[in-house]
């Protein structure tokens, strides 16, 4: 039977805008040594902006971002939607057919009769698409038009407010492996993960590679009875909420897959909460035990 102060504790989380999906995550919570974290809408905010656009001779830059936001139309990523906000220009001189989106890695549409291909270096990899070396401090995506490189768009995104003090208030709580599973490149991952003060990061991951880490994670965690949470914000990363021990949701942008999918919905996109819940979690324990 489930003791009674357990429903204490989810009615304090529910005080502060976290929805507990049963008693025994609690129990679970007080476990927990390992945070993973996806990054974009989890531990930044998720808007990102057009920060610079290169495109290749004779392309201006209007007319990459136009090809590019034409194919992104109908994404619902949050650099689909910066790219979409940064172009202002007319749409319907574009022809859009075909769209195929793959998750963690690009876009490719056929624009005007030309096959455009969007995302990052492993989507250009993957297309065959030769590109010069490039050195890229930002989210880059890049552009093929008919199987020819025809340049980048970056894009820019902040922390939010409070993602450096939710990581050192979970390593005080005893959170020993705070860990970021991204997507995005090497470079942006650990200029985040340095910022944040995260114990480890790996990037470049497709979703798939996200459930994968979770598994090793979950693996080194319970032969030492811990327990391991994903937080992410449902996009792309749903089956890595699933996997987790717990999986920790960001509920605000209303990703239903990932309401879902999470044991913990955080409603107001605060990654602060997580430590308050493992408090909330610990100190119902105290009244249990
Ligand atoms: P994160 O782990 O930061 O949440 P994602 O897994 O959502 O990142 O995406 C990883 C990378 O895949 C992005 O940084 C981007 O390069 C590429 N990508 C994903 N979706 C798109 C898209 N719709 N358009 C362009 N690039 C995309
Ligand atoms: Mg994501």
């Amino acid at each position: 039977s489930v003791p009674l102060s357990f429903f204490g504790g989810i009615g304090a989380a529910s005080r502060h805008g976290i929805l507990v999906k049963g008693s025994n995550f609690l129990e679970v919570l007080t476990r927990i040594n390992t945070v993973a974290f996806d990054k974009t809408g989890t531990l930044t905010q998720g808007q990102f902006t057009v920060s610079e656009i290169k495109p290749e001779a004779p392309l201006t830059k209007q007319r990459l971002l136009g090809i590019a936001a034409a194919a992104e139309q109908h994404s619902n990523h949050p650099i689909a939607r910066s790219i979409l906000t940064a172009y202002q220009g007319d749409m319907a001189q574009f022809s859009i057919h075909d769209v195929h989106e793959t998750a963690g890695h690009g876009i490719q549409a056929t624009i005007n009769d030309q096959l455009v291909v969007i995302g990052n270096t492993q989507a250009m990899a993957e297309n065959h698409i030769s590109m010069p070396v490039t050195q890229t401090d930002c989210t880059t995506i890049y552009v093929a038009i008919d199987h020819q490189f025809a340049g980048s768009i970056s894009v820019a995104d902040q922390p939010k407010p409070d993602a450096k003090a939710a990581i050192s208030t979970l390593k005080q709580l005893g959170v020993a492996h705070t860990v970021l599973l991204t997507g995005d490149n090497r470079s942006v991952a650990d200029q985040i993960g340095h910022k944040l003060g995260l114990n480890h990061v790996e990037a470049d991951l497709l979703p798939a590679q996200k459930v994968s880490k979770i598994e090793t994670l979950t693996l080194a965690a319970h032969t030492a009875q811990h327990r391991v949470a994903f937080v992410g914000d449902g996009i792309n990363d749903t089956p890595v909420l699933a996997r987790a021990d717990v999986g920790i949701a960001m509920g605000g942008l209303g990703a239903d897959a990932a309401i879902e999918a999470a044991d913990v919905v955080i409603m107001d996109d605060k990654p602060s909460k997580i430590a308050t819940l493992i408090q909330i979690a610990k100190a119902t324990q105290r009244i249990v035990w």
